[in-house]
């Protein structure tokens, strides 16, 4: 869900990234990989025992892998899987304070017990890290991590260009690893198309629930994801209803996402976090149910096509209209724009 962020004129960057001779990929890939180990080393007391990961997990992760490496290629990039970490949620609450002792000592931020690091993709290292067993319900805790695994993997999937940090030269070149291309690109300090990036992903999150089929039908590589459906049955229903229930009792607003709950356990195990709506409400706008304009959408975040897309954007919403979208700076920006459109409608009508 959420994107994991280094302040870089912060004093905790591993003073290593800085620096990193451009075009010398076994500097940058050693530099990243160690990233990752010590990442992992830090974690290494919460990371999940192989049982508890659910084997409907595992086999979604595997064919998320398959279609990211079938969708590089169809777009003449290179595929480079994302090691991905499972976290054991109750040991992350129990050993919170060690843990982000350790990763603030080795300059690697800190880890949200609850809020937006539910799943994180690292850019920097090519690493997912996922939470499980955030519910007592096997069905409902195995929809929630599947749901989660494929947010991050269709991040770690895509080309991720209209990203950038505050140092565009680190940034450069790490992407430029990653991918084999240039991909930062910024503007006075707002990194480009975070809105669109998010929000496109936001929507195969529905799409993943079953939502928007016409969507799924034009995308050859969604259409071999199955929905979340098919993989666990039963489990969204599950899921919605839990909320439900949470929701009437007061423990969740209806304005949040739960993130775990745990009746049984003597510590706190109920968390909550930001919908995601604000995200995937101002794409959908967009798209208008327009299958092609999602291709649009879709072509720009995983083959860094931009042109058939701003086109789009600016035939039906007016000139000027995809420079404002792609400088949204983050969610709460979205509703002057969310509103233009509603006022267009009007207009046409
Ligand atoms: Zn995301």
């Amino acid at each position: 869900m959420s994107e994991q962020t280094i302040d870089f004129k912060s004093k905790s960057l591993p003073q290593e990234l800085i620096g990193i001779p451009e075009e010398d990929s076994n500097v940058v890939s050693n530099l990243l990989e160690s990233y990752k180990e010590k990442y992992r080393a830090c974690i290494e007391p919460i990371l999940a025992k192989p049982e508890s990961v659910d084997a409907r997990v595992r086999t979604l992760e595997t064919r998320l892998h398959e279609v990211n490496r079938k969708r590089a290629e169809h777009y003449g990039r290179k595929y480079n899987p994302s090691e991905i970490l499972y976290v054991d949620r109750i040991q992350a609450v129990l050993q919170s304070d060690s843990i982000n002792q350790s990763l603030q000592e080795n300059g690697l931020g800190s880890f949200g017990r609850f809020d937006a690091n539910a799943a994180t993709h690292f850019e920097i290292g090519n690493f997912i890290v996922v939470f499980v067993n955030n519910f007592e319900d096997r069905d409902i805790d195995a929809y929630d991590t599947a749901k989660k695994l494929r947010h991050e993997m269709s991040h770690a999937g895509s080309v991720r260009k209209m990203r950038g940090y505050q140092v565009d030269d680190v940034r450069t070149s790490l992407e430029r690893y990653r991918v084999g291309a240039q991909l930062s690109s910024m503007k006075k300090g707002v990194t480009l198309g975070l809105v669109v990036d998010e929000g496109h992903h936001a929507i195969e999150d529905l799409i993943f629930d079953g939502q928007h089929p016409e969507y799924r039908q034009v995308d050859p590589f969604l259409k071999e994801i199955p929905t979340s459906d098919e993989i666990i049955p039963n489990g969204r229903q599950k899921y919605n209803a839990l909320r439900e229930k949470l929701v009437a009792d007061g423990v969740v607003k209806a304005t949040e996402m739960m993130m775990c709950y745990w009746k049984s356990e003597k510590i706190d195990m109920s968390g909550t976090a930001g919908l995601y709506s604000d995200y995937s409400g101002l794409m959908e706008q967009i798209y208008a149910g327009d299958p092609d304009f999602f291709l649009a959408g879709s072509e720009l975040v995983y083959a860094d096509k931009m042109l058939a897309f701003a086109k789009k954007v600016e035939q039906t919403y007016g000139k000027g209209y995809f420079n404002k979208l792609m400088s949204l700076q983050d969610r709460d920006d979205t509703k002057p724009l969310s509103e233009e459109i509603g006022k267009n409608a009007q207009t046409r009508a």
